[in-house]
């Protein structure tokens, strides 16, 4: 099994926190999709014959193109590789751009699970962070989403929001569970270098939250979230049973994937490449046929550090008789401490983070690695 990434770098306005590779210059999208559809059939053979099991449009706003780019694009992916026929198609939207007649044409192109990127459900908030759309947009999104036939949405939702109190959150998460989506996904707000919301923190117009309240706004997301009925299958991600992200998981697992698009990752077991982060000379190497990329060999060591990093961030742990002898020696050396505090626990054979562990999920990780 592996999976396809689809990256749309476009976005109608840029989001003050955001440093994601993406571009407010939407006339570039017809080229662009052209060159994906390009790059698919140039690159068919990345993942030799596996079956896909998972194609995501991220983005970027996905929610941008016309249900006609992504039939094309599902079209072009359906000619060169062997996608199944339950594979999760998931597109990342933002509730801005979803009119029920949008959902509708979205939902017949054969995408089958919708991200929607939320963040919060205070009016206020959403005005910081420069998200173009409103509290009340993003209930209607989901209701919206729901009548036009999906029954596997997710919402994006982020905390540790400048002046956030905890009862504010603890209202973000009752809106969450109320709109009854099969999937959250929660983010602890960052500041990026060169964001205009880190100008502010830097002006002095918005405090940082403390790492306290940050690990206790987790712990809230955690308590109320699996009090609903949620799984924590990820340290940030919940869901009602069987809905867990296929291709988010597949990161987590190390299922090799194909990235198309500007800036696009790709993993196939042994190596991971990127593509050229600028759209216009991603579409020219396209076109010219010599695909601009960067790619990393991975080491034993290389993948046994991903595997550390990658896994204890899951309900599943580290599962040690996936390592060799000497890996899992080392991983148990540096771990036994972490266990004797309970910060980990060892569980038919898999190494898991304890809630008390998922607090230092990050200082654990740096000390398992190599
Ligand atoms: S919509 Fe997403 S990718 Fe675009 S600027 Fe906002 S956070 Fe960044």
């Amino acid at each position: 099994m592996a999976g396809i990434y689809v990256h749309i770098p476009f976005c109608k306005s840029r989001c003050r926190y955001c440093d994601f590779f993406s571009t407010t210059l939407l006339h570039l999208q017809i080229p662009y999709i052209e060159a994906v559809k390009t790059e698919a059939q140039l690159r068919r053979t990345y993942l030799g014959e596996q079956t896909i099991s998972s194609v995501y449009f991220g983005g970027g706003t996905p929610s941008l193109l016309q249900s006609e780019q992504i039939c094309s694009l599902l079209e072009t992916l359906n000619a060169n590789f062997a996608i199944d026929n339950n594979a999760e198609i998931s597109i990342e939207a933002n509730p801005g751009d979803l009119s029920l007649e949008k959902l509708r044409h979205i939902r017949q192109t054969g995408v089958n699970r919708l991200s929607i990127g939320i963040q919060t459900f205070s009016d206020s908030a959403l005005k910081l962070l420069g998200r173009r759309h409103t509290a009340s947009e993003a209930t209607d999104a989901v209701l919206a989403a729901r009548e036009a036939g999906f029954d596997n949405i997710s919402i994006d939702l982020m905390y540790g929001l400048p002046g956030q109190t905890l009862e504010e959150l603890s209202n973000d998460i009752w809106h969450a569970i109320e709109t009854g989506v099969e999937h959250i996904s929660t983010y602890n707000l960052t500041y990026e270098d060169n964001t205009p919301l880190t100008q502010m923190l830097r002006q002095g117009l918005i405090t940082q939250q403390p790492d306290d309240t940050l690990n206790r706004m987790a712990e809230l997301i955690y308590e109320k979230l699996t009090a609903a009925g949620y799984i924590r299958y990820e340290v940030s991600n919940y869901c009602k049973p069987h809905y867990q992200s296929r291709h988010n998981s597949s990161y987590w697992y190390h299922i090799p994937y194909i990235g198309l698009g500007a800036g696009a990752h790709s993993f196939n077991g042994k190596s991971r490449q990127w593509n050229i982060s600028d759209i216009n000379r991603y579409i020219d190497s396209v076109r010219a046929r010599n695909l601009q990329y960067e790619k990393e060999t991975l080491t034993e060591t290389d993948l046994y550090n991903e595997t550390v990093m990658l896994r204890l961030r899951t309900k599943d742990g580290i599962c040690l008789s996936e390592l060799t002898d000497a890996d899992r020696n080392y991983c148990m050396l540096h771990a036994r401490s972490f266990v004797e505090s309970e910060k980990l626990i060892l569980s038919n054979n898999n190494l898991k983070a304890t809630l008390a562990g998922f607090n230092i999920l990050d200082y654990m990780t740096r000390e398992l690695m190599r």
